[in-house]
């Protein structure tokens, strides 16, 4: 497996590829939800072209990126072990030289849920893909349904700016317990880490009454924000009933896919979730 941290050295590998190159970029700190990304995209294509890119563009505070967790010799290990033929580090200064200046702004749908509460993160998340797909050029990129504003995002500025690369979406991993899996889960303290199960129930909740027949979205989310008042280390910053692809809020019956999500802080760290009720 080659490990590549400049855009030149990539570009070498990049021209040298045949067949069909999918792709998975991360944050690192590798678990089990990133590497079912990767065993679609092996399933799917000749070679996996991986990432490890901890995007400051896309963090609001410099506290939570300097917090951000990180081990990239652990990474490149199960990168290897995967089967990843390639995995582009590049540093901050290779993506964002001091002379950088230009950003993709998706509008609507980045005003609404983790946009309304972390502003400016879509702009960087949208700029980093774009940028990432532009670099590695591949047939597939693969994203995961747990950061499901991130992938309405991405696949509106895949259609809005004709980039020819296909986004396919992988389920949320989850604990034992049902906690989603994420990077972020290492920094709960033993008692946080049994709380944060909430989001989880809350989850269930929903989705327990929407299949039992209740159809109203302001029950729904009552239900929800029911179980989650249940725990007291929990704190909801929203919890939102959307239409699953314009993202639009949902106040009355529908046909369509509703998205279930909310972002709950246990302690000091704040997770997220989601679910797809159809
Ligand atoms: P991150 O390293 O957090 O930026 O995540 C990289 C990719 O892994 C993104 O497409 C995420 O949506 C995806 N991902 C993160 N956690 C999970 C999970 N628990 N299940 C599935 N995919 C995930």
């Amino acid at each position: 497996m080659q490990v590549y941290r400049t855009v030149s050295e990539f570009r070498a590998f990049r021209s040298a590829v045949q067949g069909t190159l999918g792709f998975v970029p991360t944050m690192g700190y590798l678990h089990e939800g990133h590497l079912s990304l990767v065993k679609a995209a092996s399933l799917e294509n000749d070679l996996v072209v991986a990432s490890i890119f901890v995007n400051p563009m896309q963090f609001n505070s410099t506290a939570d990126l300097a917090a951000y967790p990180r081990d990239e010799k652990q990474d490149l290990s199960l990168f290897r072990e995967m089967g990843v033929a390639s995995v582009f580090v590049p540093s901050v200064e290779e993506m964002y030289p001091p002379d950088f200046q230009t950003y993709i702004q998706v509008e609507k749908m980045t005003q609404k849920l983790e946009g309304e509460y972390r502003p400016g993160h879509f702009r960087g998340v949208a700029t980093v893909v774009a940028k990432l797909l532009n670099i590695v050029q591949p047939m597939r990129a693969y994203f995961g349904q747990k950061d499901a504003q991130q992938v309405a995002v991405i696949k509106q500025m895949v259609q809005d700016l004709n980039l020819p690369v296909e986004i396919v979406v992988c389920p949320t991993v989850r604990e034992a317990d049902g906690l989603a899996m994420s990077s972020r889960n290492v920094r709960l303290s033993p008692e946080e880490r049994k709380a944060a199960v909430v989001l989880h129930k809350a989850l269930v909740a929903a989705k327990a009454a929407f299949y039992g027949g209740e159809r109203e979205p302001e029950r729904l989310r009552e239900m929800m924000l029911q179980v989650l008042h249940q725990e007291p280390l929990a704190r909801v910053e929203y919890v939102s009933i959307n239409d699953a692809v314009t993202l639009e809020v949902v106040i009355t019956p529908t046909a369509s896919p509703l998205l279930v999500s909310m972002a709950v802080f246990i302690g000091e760290i704040r997770l997220i979730d989601n679910i797809i009720l159809a």
